[in-house]
């Protein structure tokens, strides 16, 4: 581990401490620049610089990062990383998603712009901000194989997930001058989950009536962004949906090279560039350190250094539209000289204090970092126990059969009410045309006039072992405030 710290000469006050990532392949050329760049600026940091990727991992440590890294990155709360590579082969860990989950870095901020005309892109006029909820969702890597056919991975959304990412996404467009929050879900089949986050939305947007709010189903709001990116401003969405568009949006930009990340929770934050360690171009003066600059921007922005941000930006759009330009946006007839890393990062230095001319400049709010209140926890719901699905493994394909085998549960309190099979029901009054798996869901409801309780569970179970039925789950069917929440089976 190296250990050491910089400070940035002549500015011995309000220093903010910072860890510091080179990374592997071109991160450590990437990582210079940047903070040749951002000191040169008058960034006023102290650096520690830890050892995490590759080297740690082929060390025998399978998370890529060591305890004492953990610990400096705990003490310090902002981390600038340039990415790592992690080595081929079972067992090694993502170091991103480890670290988002053990710092809480609950919103992912992916700024995606074009530089038009000096970055070839199809969207000229795109100039976007996908907000990504980063912690839960299928990202909860709950997963388990039931039956000898099916597999399951448990979505896990949860209201102070929605609430904190919503709100982040609305006091950011808020600070930055944005116009309109919109948010993607597909809740017309994920009722409870993506309806979830879709309520939140409609409820949090109702605290900031002067931002436009919208809502589109993810598979056609996404055609649309791919199509028409100037319709959107910022874009709030959960987990998964968020690491396919981000990613799709930066590369619309035109600008994959160019475009920086922020991982931001309430103790602490990571910032860094999107793409990856680019083994190939490493050592060679040749990688383009503008993403990770992008990144350091944001860090700058979150640490309250907005004005050594702005001026870092506005130098950066400055060299951008001279055409000084690494190999991988160079483009003959736009470009004017084709520069290494380090020569890049002087020419954006020689333009400290400079604004572009033809790109928009920017202006930051004075205001630091965005301080969102603490989550509060809502009063409890009435909850009630209104039945219990018991998920069984039988390699049958009759739903009748079936059915026969599990009625025999039955008892004075519970009875069996449905079969679904991937969600599809198919008994009673299934169709036989419906392809069915190993793995099926059998729904138990109170008889009539009775009430259900977990002892009837408790029986439900033991009588399946006694009739040798191979119950491999249980989930129970709670009504919060006398509203069933819990799924139907599709074709009820
Ligand atoms: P990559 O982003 O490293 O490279 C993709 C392509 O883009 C390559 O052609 C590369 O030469 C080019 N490129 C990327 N960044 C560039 C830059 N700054 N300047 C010039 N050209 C650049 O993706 P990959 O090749 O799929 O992954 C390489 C390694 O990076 C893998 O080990 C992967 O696991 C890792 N990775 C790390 C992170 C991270 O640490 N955040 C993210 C993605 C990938």
């Amino acid at each position: 581990m190296i250990n050491f710290a910089r400070v940035n000469q002549n500015q011995q006050f309000n220093m903010t401490k910072i860890t510091v990532a080179k990374g592997d392949g071109i991160g450590p050329e990437i990582m210079d620049a940047t903070l040749e760049i951002i000191l040169a600026a008058g960034a006023k940091l102290e650096i520690d610089e830890i050892e995490v990727g590759e080297k740690v991992y082929l060390s025998g440590n399978t998370s890529g990062i060591a305890k004492e890294s953990w610990d400096i990155i705990r003490r310090n709360k902002i981390f600038l990383k340039a990415p790592i590579t992690t080595p081929q082969g079972g067992g090694y860990k993502s170091l991103n998603v480890t670290t988002r989950k053990f710092l809480g870095l609950y919103s992912n901020v992916r700024p995606c712009v074009s530089f038009h005309p000096f970055v070839r892109t199809k969207h000229p006029g795109m100039d976007l901000v996908i907000v990504r909820e980063n912690e839960e969702d299928l990202y909860a890597g709950i997963e388990h194989q039931q039956t000898d056919e099916v597999v399951q991975c448990l979505k896990l959304i949860s209201r102070p997930g929605c609430e904190k990412i919503v709100r982040y996404a609305f006091e950011y467009a808020k600070q930055y001058k944005r116009k309109k929050v919109t948010c993607f879900t597909k809740d017309n089949i994920m009722k409870q989950t993506d309806g979830l986050f879709h309520q939140v939305f409609d409820e949090i947007a109702k605290e900031y009536p002067e931002i436009e709010n919208e809502h589109w189903i993810i598979d056609i709001g996404a055609a649309k962004m791919a199509d028409t990116p100037e319709a959107f401003d910022v874009i709030v969405m959960p987990n998964l949906y968020g690491d396919v568009l981000s990613d799709i949006a930066a590369q619309i930009a035109g600008s994959v090279g160019l475009a920086g990340s922020a991982n931001i929770g309430e103790e602490c934050a990571m910032f860094e560039a999107i793409h990856g360690s680019a083994p190939r171009r490493a050592g060679q003066n040749l990688a383009n350190p503008s993403g990770l600059l992008q990144g350091a921007t944001m860090m700058l922005t979150h640490i309250g250094q907005t004005e050594v941000a702005e001026k870092v930006q506005n130098a950066w759009l400055r060299t951008i539209e001279e055409g000084v330009h690494t190999y991988d946006i160079f483009k003959e007839g736009v470009s004017t000289k084709k520069v290494g890393t380090k020569e890049f990062a002087q020419a954006v230095i020689a333009n400290l204090g400079k604004k572009p001319e033809t790109l928009k400049s920017v202006s930051y709010s004075k205001d630091s970092a965005l301080k969102l209140p603490k989550y509060k926890r809502k009063p409890a719901a009435k909850k009630e126990l209104v039945g219990v699905d018991l998920f069984v493994h039988w390699p049958g394909s009759n739903p009748d059969e079936l059915a026969a085998k599990i009625e025999a549960l039955n008892n004075p309190s519970a009875k069996l009410s449905m079969i679904t099979n991937r969600g599809i029901k198919v008994w009673p009054e299934g169709f036989t045309e419906t392809f069915c798996t190993d793995h099926w869901r059998c729904r138990f409801k109170p008889t009539e006039g009775n009430t259900i309780n977990k002892m009837h569970i408790i029986q439900l179970l033991s009588q399946a072992i006694t009739l040798n039925i191979d119950v491999i789950k249980t989930e129970n069917l709670y009504a919060f405030d006398g509203k069933p929440a819990f799924s139907l089976g599709q074709g009820q």
